[in-house]
Formats: C-alpha cells, sequence, structure tokens
C-alpha cells in the first residue's frame, strides 16, 4: 500500500504542512479508515495556536471524522454487537480509552472526566500513530467505538460534527421544557446546533445572541426567533434586548456557547431569577471574568452548570437524532465549505475568522 498523505501541525503556534507517513500495522481488532470528510472546529484553530496544555506535537488534527473501512484486522463491533465490515461508511467516537473503572466513571458517573480518556485529533499526537481526520487515512485503535452510518448523509453527519453531541450534553444539562425562552450566546457551530436542539426540545422562544450576520442568518433558519449582532451593541443594549423579549425578567434558560469569558457573566445576567445557565462554550482558558455574587448569582437563586465535552451516549443519541426528518431539515441548513489537505491552513484561518459556518476538510479532494 502507498504511504498516506496527512496534515500536521508540527508545533504550538506553526502552520499546518503536509506530510507522508506510512500505512500503519493493525494490530488485533483494529481497522484503517479511509478518510471521506473530516472536520475543523475552534478547537483545532486553539491547537495551532497552542492553545490546549495536554496537546502532543506533532499532530494531526481533525477529531470527528466519516470514511469507509477499508481494512480490519481481527473484529470490530458496535454498540448492538453487530461487526462492522470493509467498505462499511462510518463514523468514530473520537474519544478513546474512557476507562469505566475509575472513580469518576463509576463513583461520580462523569465519564467526560475520566482522566485515562484520549482524544483522536487532540490529545493523541503523530506518535501515536495515524490518530488524527486531516488525513487520507485513519488509524482505528483496538476499543474505538465506531458508529454505522446508515441512514445519515455524510455531509449532513459533518455539518453536525463535533458540535452536536457537545450541544446535545449541554441542552440536556440546561433541561429545557416546553415553551422555555432560551437564550443561546454563540453563533459558531455549538451555538446553532444549541439553537437546533432548543427548538426540538419544545422550546417556546429561542434567541442568539452572536457575530458576523451570515452566522445569525443562519440561526434564524434554524429557528431563532430573534437574534442580535454583539459587535454592534453595548452589553446594556443587549441585556434590554433580551429582557424585552421575556416580559422584562430575562430567559428561562441561558446557553454560553462563544468562548469569550466575558459572555459567561453575560448569560446570568441575562437570565431570569431562578432559571438556569449552562456554560458549555469555554473549552480552552480564555482568561477570567469578575461577576458580583450577590447581584448575578446569589440573589438571583440561579443554577450555573458547567459542561464538559461529551460522551459515547451523547454521541450516539446525535447519530440517531440526524435519521429524523426534523434533524434533517435542520442541519441541512448549516452550510460546509470544503478544503483539500494543502488548503488546511486555509480552512483554520476562515474558522478563526468566522468566515464560513462550518469548514470541512476533504483529504480526496483534488489538490489545486
Ligand atoms: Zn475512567
Ligand atoms: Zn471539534
Amino acid at each position: 500500500m502507498s504511504d498516506v498523505r496527512v496534515a500536521v501541525i508540527p508545533a504550538p503556534g506553526k502552520d499546518v504542512e503536509i506530510r507522508t507517513v506510512p500505512v500503519p500495522d493493525l494490530e488485533p481488532d483494529s481497522a484503517l479508515l479511509k478518510t471521506e470528510l473530516s472536520e475543523v472546529c475552534g478547537t483545532d484553530v486553539h491547537l495551532q495556536r497552542g492553545q490546549l496544555a495536554e496537546a502532543p506535537y506533532p499532530l494531526v488534527p481533525g477529531h470527528v471524522s466519516v470514511g469507509h473501512i477499508e481494512k480490519i484486522r481481527g473484529r470490530m463491533l458496535d454498540v448492538n454487537g453487530r461487526a462492522v465490515s470493509e467498505g462499511d461508511r462510518v463514523t468514530f467516537f473520537d474519544v478513546h480509552r474512557t476507562c469505566n473503572q475509575c472513580w469518576y466513571c463509576t463513583v461520580a458517573q462523569a465519564r467526560t472526566r475520566c482522566p485515562h480518556r484520549k482524544v483522536y485529533g487532540i490529545t493523541y499526537g503523530l506518535e501515536d500513530g495515524l490518530c488524527g481526520g486531516w488525513a487520507e487515512k485513519i488509524y482505528l485503535k483496538p476499543a474505538t467505538q465506531v458508529i454505522p452510518l446508515d441512514g445519515v448523509p455524510t455531509e449532513l453527519f459533518m455539518a453536525g460534527g463535533c458540535s452536536l453531541p457537545t450541544a446535545l450534553h449541554a441542552v440536556e444539562r440546561a433541561d429545557i421544557r416546553f415553551g422555555d425562552s432560551v437564550l443561546v450566546l454563540g453563533s459558531g457551530p455549538v451555538g446553532l446546533s444549541c439553537v437546533i436542539l432548543a427548538v426540538l426540545r419544545g422550546a417556546g422562544r429561542v434567541l442568539c445572541i452572536g457575530a458576523p450576520d451570515g452566522r445569525l442568518q443562519t440561526a434564524q433558519r434554524v429557528g431563532a426567533s430573534g437574534t442580535l449582532n454583539f459587535q454592534s451593541c453595548s452589553e446594556a443594549e443587549r441585556l434590554e434586548w433580551v429582557r424585552s423579549q421575556t416580559d422584562g425578567r430575562g430567559t428561562d434558560v441561558t446557553i454560553e456557547a462563544s468562548g469569550d469569558p466575558n459572555a459567561v457573566v453575560q448569560a446570568m445576567r441575562s437570565t431570569r431569577d431562578a432559571g438556569r445557565v449552562v456554560v458549555v462554550g469555554q473549552y480552552t482558558d480564555a482568561g477570567s471574568a469578575t461577576f458580583n455574587p450577590h447581584l448575578d448569582l446569589n440573589k438571583k437563586h440561579l443554577d450555573v452548570l458547567g459542561c464538559w465535552g461529551s460522551d459515547f451516549s451523547h454521541f450516539h443519541r446525535g447519530v440517531e437524532l440526524l435519521k429524523t426528518e426534523a434533524a434533517q431539515r435542520a442541519w441541512s441548513m448549516v452550510e460546509l465549505e470544503h478544503f483539500s489537505l494543502s488548503q488546511a491552513n486555509d480552512a483554520l484561518a476562515a474558522v478563526a475568522a468566522g468566515r464560513c459556518i462550518k469548514a470541512i476538510i476533504s483529504p480526496e479532494e483534488g489538490e489545486g
């Protein structure tokens, strides 16, 4: 077999470069995936800038991907116990080696905080094997959780990408009830997925504050009843806008999916007394924010919840959801912009600047 072209971040702050690596030998019960599409998300921008403490360089980014199983050695079973076959079109859960034995997995039942977990394309580097999606092939290590994508078109799955399980976790943490008013702060892929899921959960009014306008238009198309570009107004004006649409009280639920530390405080202030705030956008350490514990938290009788990553249940149920007509209609409105492997730096720049809704790497695409 010929060598595999991969896009590599060689070191923190360095541009992505193309390398060629040999096809790996397969361990028992592992597989080789021929990559069809892999996503580019905000995490990859953080990786390139060296903002994730645990990332091992050089590394091949791309943690959520779809491909065809090219070769299996031994057996790979899906969660239903069915054998995965060569030729199957699948995705796989990017988190690997959640141990299901440690204190966090078993006693706290917080599997996303398992200290043993590794993530393809984030905490697995090139030294760990072909473990990132910006590559012609991906090595699926033994015990990787593979999901056949029957009934879910590849592009549609990628429109959800990593944002779908992340948002699904956040929306479930938010415990949105029928008719609730919901504010989503942030209009990137996670914010848009939160809007869609809030609507699917039966929220009454879903508001979204973000930028740029193109993303806010998508937020409206997928069901937001009101959007506001935060760049065009002050914090006080944003708060006034939210209150004007919620009988002066603020929203029942606010989900922060923006990455800006100050948005957490804004989320607290935008939420009604005795409401709920879920913070899902602070995936990297972007600094501190200050709030008034009396006015912004205690007196408001507020629930403020953090939401870290997703476990296999969120990933699996995200795929199941994408088999429904309502979900397919919503995520089909999230536009993908394709980049070839050698355009990976352009893809990162586009994501960092918010120039595209969702960037995708197509390793098979012709290089021009
Ligand atoms: Zn564990
Ligand atoms: Zn991601």
